[in-house]
């Protein structure tokens, strides 16, 4: 399952939402925790890969919604997600941590190209990457993403870091008292039980190619930290 020559290598996503915490723009209290806590994971020894949402600045559906056209609202939905990349690689150098932001959409002045062989070489390095612009694709997601350049990366897992949750519940915690967290979860029950993981399109991904997902709450000292060394904090999504 490890593909890395031993360490353990990982694809951390972060959504949008977490970044704003819960408004528009950055709240850098929120960055600058989430960034000291992956640091002190690589410190530990593991490969950190990261992709970034944008949620937190625009989503193309919401946007279209408004009346920009669907693909254009895409694109600014993506280049929202390279703000994130820029704040998160700003507090991981401050903590003394070398990164790489690659992102989908050309921009040299800002960041590298997604190369993944440059990637694989930068974690092999303990460099933290920063994947930003999603896939580069109207009508595809960050959680998407994820997926894909887990496997092409060779992560042996997606760890998915959720705001206002902690895992993957039989109903709606926030609204439901008798909500349960699953700690093992099908992908298949996923898909068909439509439970609010992330969209269609990555579990479907996930499933197809086996990538299992690990579901975690982002809110909490030292989970980011627990999550990326290995502990089981959430939900695991797999076969
Ligand atoms: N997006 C896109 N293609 C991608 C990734 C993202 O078009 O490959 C756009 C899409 O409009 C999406 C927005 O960027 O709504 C922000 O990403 P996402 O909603 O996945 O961020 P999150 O929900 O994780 O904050």
């Amino acid at each position: 399952d490890n593909e890395a020559g031993g360490a353990r290598r990982v694809l951390l996503k972060l959504s949008g939402e977490a970044f704003g915490g819960g408004a528009v723009g950055v709240d850098v209290k929120v960055v600058q925790r989430i960034a000291r806590e992956i640091v002190a994971a690589v410190r530990s020894g593991v490969q950190v890969a990261i992709v970034v949402g944008g949620g937190n600045f625009f989503r193309g559906a919401e946007l279209s919604q408004a009346g920009i056209e669907r693909s254009r609202g895409d694109y600014m939905g993506m280049l929202g997600t390279v703000m994130n990349c820029l704040a998160l690689q700003d507090f991981l150098e401050q903590a003394g941590q070398a990164t790489r932001v690659q992102t989908a959409i050309t921009m040299g002045q800002v960041a590298e190209p997604y190369i993944p062989l440059k990637a694989i070489r930068h974690l092999e390095k303990g460099r933290v990457v920063i994947f930003g612009a999603g896939a580069g694709l109207p009508y595809f997601s960050t959680d998407t993403v994820s997926i894909q350049r887990a496997l092409e990366i060779h992560c042996c897992q997606v760890l998915m870091g959720k705001n206002g949750v902690d895992g993957v519940y039989t109903a709606d915690p926030r609204k439901d008292p008798n909500a349960n967290m699953f700690v093992r979860l099908s992908y298949q029950r996923a898909l068909v039980d439509n439970l609010a993981v992330m969209d269609a399109s990555a579990l479907s991904m996930a499933r197809d190619n086996n990538m299992s997902i690990r579901v975690f709450g982002l809110e909490g000292e030292g989970n980011v930290t627990r999550t990326l060394e290995g502990e089981q904090l959430g939900t695991l999504v797999c076969g």
